[in-house]
């Protein structure tokens, strides 16, 4: 027998059972902390799965959700079924950014993630006023140990002119930070840095107040440190088919 797609009900209770059991590990992550849940946020990230589980998600009570790729959070949110819950989502593009892309980041991205370098915010700039549109800009800090060709993040000691770039144009927000933990790295460490990093942002900024971090496999870690979002996909989704 052919084997058929999962039917959108079985998915959708699949979908929903994931997302009450990562609920139930971010809300005992930040009880151990000491922090309120309701100051973490979940970013489900939706890099490779179909628009219908975005919609399921959307019909679950997600609210915010994450892609990589310009072109794939366009299409993605293209193909929507027109609904309450999917016209209130946020959608976050967390991927790295050519800045011949940015255009087509302004118009269809809410918030962006990956804002590492001058070039880039003039290029988003640009493309602001010339859509007249308005974005939340997270600064991606590298958090890894040495300079690593291919990683994206700009270095700690460089986010202040970074987000004075940012600051300085009318129609990008600065939001905040965001960072990934170095590959088989100490995340603690990595995560300790970035909280750092994000108090001297608030403090020259406090209306920046986002700390984006944590993933499928180290998000208890970033909540510990201070994480106001955590950017979730394999543990709420299952196993993407491609890496990356
Ligand atoms: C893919 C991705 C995630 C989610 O990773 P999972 O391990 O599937 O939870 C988070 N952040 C970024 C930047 C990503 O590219």
């Amino acid at each position: 027998m052919v084997e058929q797609a999962a039917s959108g009900v079985e998915r959708r209770d699949e979908l929903a059972g994931n997302l009450a059991a990562v609920h139930a590990d971010i809300d005992a992550a930040a009880a151990a902390a000491g922090r309120d849940p309701a100051d973490v946020t979940l970013i489900v990230v939706t890099k490779l799965w179909p628009a219908s589980d975005v919609a399921a998600l959307a019909e679950l009570g997600v609210s915010e959700v994450g892609e990589n790729r310009v072109q794939e959070l366009t299409t993605k949110r293209a193909l929507l079924p027109a609904s309450p819950a999917t016209a209130r989502l946020r959608w976050h593009l967390i991927g790295a950014l050519q800045t011949n892309k940015a255009k087509a980041a302004v118009l269809a991205a809410d918030v962006i993630e990956s804002v590492d370098r001058p070039k880039l915010v003039q290029a988003l700039r640009a493309a602001a006023d010339k859509t007249g549109r308005s974005v939340d800009c997270l600064i991606q800090v590298s958090l890894d140990p040495e300079p690593t060709p291919g990683r994206a993040g700009v270095a700690p000691d460089r986010v202040a002119a970074l987000a004075q770039l940012v600051a300085a144009s009318p129609q990008l927000r600065l939001g905040g930070v965001m960072g990934v933990a170095p590959n088989g790295g100490d995340a603690v460490a990595a995560f300790g840095l970035l909280a750092r990093v994000a108090a001297e942002l608030r403090s020259d900024y406090p209306q920046a107040r986002v700390m984006s971090a944590g993933m499928s496999s180290d998000f208890p870690a970033a909540i510990a440190a201070g994480a106001t979002h955590v950017r979730i996909g394999t543990a709420v989704l299952g196993r993407r088919r491609t890496l990356r």
